[in-house]
């Protein structure tokens, strides 16, 4: 079992100088958790028009602003099962974004692999989760184009915590019920923070 440290889609929060360029760019809201709509078991995607095209390119601005390697559409209130990701920007500098649609894991591997997550739906907060080390995912492009590939390490992981939130599954959920609430208390108060700023 191989341990690493990642940054997962989360990130650091954004100031109010970040939240100003959000108007002016395409970026979307990032959702934080408890919301009801991070819990939603979303829906399959049919239309591959350009809004699709459109809407997936906002969610990659929106990934590499936080910053974050990867972005679930219901991270941004739409609850349809669209992710995108890249975990090659950290590794060496060349960007190789992923859009991939109603994707689904069509193996898994026994070996397992340890990060430590975190989420931009909650920010600040980071704790280790076992996935498969390994894993083979089918998914449409924003055209409707069928893939399929195997992703390994920390773009595996990060595919699985991507998927997760399409079945409305957050990495605290793989949490001790206790360090579950804690973090959720934690998150209630930054959002009674944030109302009030
Ligand atoms: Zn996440």
């Amino acid at each position: 079992m191989i341990k690493g440290v990642a940054l997962f889609d989360g990130g650091e929060l954004r100031g109010r100088r970040g939240l100003t360029k959000c108007i002016f760019m395409t970026l979307k809201p990032i959702l934080i958790h408890p919301d009801p709509r991070l819990k939603k078991v979303c829906d399959p995607v049919t239309e591959f028009d350009r809004d699709l095209a459109r809407f997936a390119d906002d969610m990659l601005q929106t990934m590499y602003e936080a910053p974050g390697i990867g972005l679930a559409a219901p991270q941004v209130g739409l609850t349809k099962r669209m992710l995108v990701m890249d975990c090659a920007k950290e590794a060496n500098g060349t960007p190789e974004p992923m859009v991939l649609v109603n994707p689904a894991v069509t193996w898994s591997s026994e070996e397992k692999n340890v990060y430590e997550e975190g989420c931009l739906s909650i920010p600040g907060q980071y704790a280790d989760v076992e996935r498969p080390k390994s894993v083979r995912v089918s998914w449409l492009d924003v055209e409707g184009k069928a893939h399929e590939e195997e992703f390994d390490a920390l773009w595996a992981t990060c595919v699985q915590h991507e998927i997760d939130h399409l079945d409305g599954i957050l990495f605290i959920d793989y949490l001790k019920p206790l360090k579950r609430q804690m973090i959720t208390r934690k998150m209630q108060k930054l959002k009674r923070d944030r109302t009030r700023a």
